[in-house]
């Protein structure tokens, strides 16, 4: 092993919400620092790898995407067992995407580890002319489900450093 492959913990994270929402480009804006305005990433694969320093300590996540599954509300279980980390992601321009939250979220907290922290996000804050979901709608849910919240654009690259640190930041609290 390389001396840049190392790491102190591995956290599996899971991203979760309605087909469109932008989880594949969160992916591989995190990953990879890339943006694909195609409707259907290629990347195939069904998770990505990056190593972060978040708190003085070096994180290895392990970052799943739905790969599809969700378009049918078919995400099997393998695909939550494990997780700790969690973005349920909406599009701030669809509300439809917006009111499915707490299903995705239910989801979550019946698959995935009993310890899961949990972030609803907000993404494509981009289009500011197009949105449809108050910043104060979003956040009164989060404070009613208990979890964080957060807002981003995979496009500009607003948040998603963010939204994955505060995930780990809570995590790293409930390590002993
Ligand atoms: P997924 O089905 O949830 O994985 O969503 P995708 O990542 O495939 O994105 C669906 C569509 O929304 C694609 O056309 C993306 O280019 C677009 N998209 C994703 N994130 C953003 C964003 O932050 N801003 C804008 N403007 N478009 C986005």
């Amino acid at each position: 092993m390389s001396f840049d492959d190392r790491f102190d913990f591995l956290y599996k994270m899971i991203l979760v919400g309605d087909s469109g929402v932008g989880k594949t480009n969160i992916l591989t804006r995190y990953c990879k620092d890339e943006f694909n305005l195609e409707n259907r990433s290629t990347i195939g694969a069904e998770f990505a790898t990056k190593i972060s320093d978040i708190d003085q300590k070096k994180i290895k996540i392990q970052l799943w995407d739905t790969a599809g599954q969700e378009r049918y509300r078919s995400i099997t279980v393998p695909f939550y067992r494990g997780a700790v980390g969690a973005l349920v992601v909406y599009d701030v321009t669809k509300r439809s995407t917006f009111e499915n939250v707490k299903r995705w979220l239910k989801d979550v907290k019946e698959h995935a580890d009993e310890n899961v922290v949990a972030i609803i996000v907000g993404n494509k804050i981009d289009l500011a002319q197009a949105r449809i979901v108050s910043t104060e709608e979003g956040k009164e849910l989060a404070e009613r489900q208990g979890v964080a919240f957060i807002e981003t654009s995979a496009l500009s690259a607003t948040n998603i450093e963010e939204a994955f640190r505060s995930v780990v930041g809570d995590i790293l609290l409930r390590t002993p």
